[in-house]
C-alpha cells in the first residue's frame, strides 16, 4: 500500500463556525447506532423521534436514514448555541473531516480546506487517530432500508434490523466519540 500523504499527521481544529451544519442543502446520514443514541439522548419514543427529525432518502440501493433540515437548510439539530445533540451527534459529524473521500489525497484535503476553516489549523492529528476515525465510520455503516419496506408503517425493529443490532452492539453511548 502506498504511504498516505498524511503519514506525519494532519492539522485540524474545529473553529465552531457551523458552516458544515447550516446554510447549504445536504444529508446527515445515520447508522443504526446513531439512530439509537440520538433517540435515547433526546428521550423520545420511536414515532416522535422519527416524525420530528428523520427523512428517508432514496440512495439507489434503498432508503437511507437522514436527519431533516430546516427550510433554510440548517440541520434540524442546529441551534444558535451550535449542535444541540453534540454529545450524541452522528458518526458522520464526529469523524469529519477524516472521511475517505477527503483524505484520499493532498488535493482533496486542500479542496476541503476551502470549505472548512478548521482544516490545517491547531492540533496535529496523528495518522493513527486519523485511521481510527476512518475505521469508526466504516464499521458503523449507514442504515439502508429495503425498497420492500412500507415506510408508512415503519417500526423501530424493522428500521434498525433489531436482531443484527442486538447481536453485535454494546451500549451505544460507549461508541460515541
Ligand atoms: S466547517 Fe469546519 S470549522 Fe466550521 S464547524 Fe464545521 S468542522 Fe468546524
Ligand atoms: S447533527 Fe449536529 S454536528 Fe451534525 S450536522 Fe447537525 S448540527 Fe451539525
Amino acid at each position: 500500500m502506498d504511504t498516505p500523504f498524511y503519514k506525519n499527521g494532519l492539522k485540524f481544529e474545529c473553529q465552531r463556525c457551523s458552516a458544515c451544519c447550516r446554510h447549504d442543502p445536504g444529508y446527515v446520514y445515520l447508522s443504526a447506532l446513531d439512530f439509537i443514541r440520538l433517540r435515547s439522548f433526546l428521550g423520545l419514543d420511536f414515532a416522535e423521534f422519527f416524525n420530528k427529525f428523520i427523512r428517508m432518502v432514496d440512495v439507489g440501493s434503498g432508503y437511507a436514514v437522514s436527519l431533516k433540515e430546516k427550510s433554510n437548510y440548517d440541520c434540524i439539530m442546529w441551534s444558535p448555541n451550535g449542535c444541540s445533540v453534540y454529545e450524541a451527534r452522528p458518526v458522520q459529524c464526529s469523524t469529519y473531516p477524516f472521511w475517505n473521500s477527503i483524505i484520499e489525497s493532498a488535493g482533496s484535503w486542500a479542496m476541503e480546506a476551502l470549505e472548512c476553516p478548521g482544516i490545517n489549523k491547531g492540533e496535529l492529528i496523528s495518522q493513527k487517530t486519523i485511521l481510527e476515525k476512518v475505521n469508526k465510520r466504516r464499521n458503523d455503516s449507514l442504515l439502508i432500508v429495503s425498497y420492500d419496506v412500507n415506510l408508512e408503517s415503519l417500526d423501530e425493529d424493522t428500521l434498525l434490523g433489531r436482531e443484527r443490532i442486538l447481536a453485535n452492539t454494546p451500549d451505544p453511548f460507549e461508541t460515541a466519540q
